[in-house]
């Protein structure tokens, strides 16, 4: 195997400890990433040292804490090459982001009769809005298929997309299968219609270099915890004039310029969609994880894990009864992948290899849909990052091969 990155487990604390008396391997990584011992100690210092409340305070320590936060969005802003880091909005996460999305453009912009277009292998969180938006506005929600090898099908997304379409929301890379995208040329197409654009970048962020200039998103949303940051913090990115032309997701305070009795007046971006009290913390560790993953390198990144999918989906392919989801070629692939062993449930799959010690989810991955597509109620499902090794493959395909010992 192709092992040209350092092995990074040494800085993640979790990864180090044993599990049901085998070493723990952490391949559940789609659902949440673990957190290396620089973004933990980005976490004390701020509340050892800095801890306050940013924006409103002129005293050291939150003018401190306003630093921090800000350094942190112009972090994020650099990692994804937004022009500005007014924008970028700090949510609670992905689902939060498309939600937002939803709920300030959607209802604002939706029509009866207009169409939103999403694609067949969207997690809920960029399903549901979707689809409760097209019910209240009466608008048409139209899904893009798949190739018979587990791709977005772009020749469908050019037949569905049209005129009538106002939104276009597609995920960049698939949480269920490890399928990655068009996403630049799905822009374009919207575009050619007049649609805006929304990108579901959960499992992309993470996983390989995203430049949204390039891509040319209108939106584009994503989650801190996936990159090894804090939970409860995560990304909208926005181009500006969109922005300021939403309405507010939430009133309170921080996200007004002037409160009168009878009327309000907005703050700019970003700070009209941040209301309340935020993450401060939770930003300041998200900025932490893109020092650590801008460090390791996100080119060094993609590539760790498309050696380490080279070395183990042939391999996991080859086992008899084993059935991959999605495309079975490993450059077509990020390093989520899923699977069923003919006869077993996957639950007690992923319960059969955490005696081994090895660590996958099991369920329809919020993607019931695409479950139905599949013609599969759930799958288990191995999830790589650039931390785990060509050890922990072994072990993954010594479980499986021990699972159905087991049960046979
Ligand atoms: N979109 C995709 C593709 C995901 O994989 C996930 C989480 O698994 C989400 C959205 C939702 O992320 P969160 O639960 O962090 O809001």
């Amino acid at each position: 195997m192709d092992n040209n990155i350092n092995d990074f487990s040494g800085d993640f604390p979790v990864l180090d400890q044993q599990v049901n008396d085998e070493r723990l391997v952490y391949l559940d990584n789609a659902a949440t990433a673990q957190r290396p011992r620089q973004v933990i100690k980005a976490l004390t210092d701020f509340y050892e040292q800095d801890n306050a409340n940013v924006h409103r305070g002129v005293h050291t320590l939150a003018e401190r804490a306003t630093k921090d936060y800000e350094d942190a969005r112009q972090k994020v802003q650099a990692f994804i090459n937004a022009p500005a880091a007014h924008d970028v909005i700090f949510t609670k996460g992905c689902t939060d982001s498309l939600n937002l999305i939803a709920a300030t453009y959607g209802e604002q912009n939706i029509k009866p009769g207009d169409e939103i277009v999403i694609s067949i292998m969207e997690h809920h969180s960029n399903l549901i809005p979707w689809q409760q938006l097209a019910k209240k506005k009466q608008a048409v929600l139209k899904y893009i298929e798949l190739t018979a090898d587990g791709e977005l099908d772009l020749a469908d997304a050019k037949h569905k997309i049209t005129d009538k379409t106002k939104i276009v929301a597609v995920t960049h890379a698939s949480n269920v299968m490890g399928t990655v995208t068009p996403l630049k040329e799905l822009a374009a197409i919207a575009h050619q219609h007049g649609a805006v654009i929304v990108g579901d970048g959960a499992q992309a962020v993470p996983h390989m270099p995203v430049n949204v200039q390039d891509l040319d998103v209108d939106f584009y949303a994503f989650s801190g915890h996936k990159m090894m940051s804090p939970m409860g913090i995560g990304v909208l990115y926005g181009k500006a004039d969109l922005l300021r032309a939403m309405p507010p997701y939430q009133y309170g305070g921080e996200m007004i310029n002037d409160v009168h009795r009878d009327q309000s007046t907005w703050a700019d971006i970003p700070f009209k969609f941040e209301a309340g009290t935020q993450n401060i913390a939770g930003a300041v560790g998200l900025g932490a994880a893109v020092d650590y993953l801008s460090h390791v390198g996100m080119k060094n990144i993609q590539r760790k894990e498309q050696s380490l999918v080279n070395y183990v989906l042939p391999r996991l392919i080859a086992i008899p009864d084993v059935q991959v989801y999605g495309p079975q070629l490993p450059q077509k692939h990020t390093g989520v992948i899923s699977f069923n062993i003919k006869g077993l449930h996957p639950h007690d799959v992923a319960t059969a290899l955490d005696m081994d010690g090895v660590a996958v989810r099991a369920g329809h991955h919020c993607a019931q849909p695409l479950m139905e597509e599949l013609g599969v109620t759930a799958t288990a499902r191995a999830s790589f990052y650039f931390y785990n090794t060509k050890e922990d493959a072994d072990q993954l395909i010594k479980a499986i091969n021990e699972t159905k010992e087991f049960f046979n």
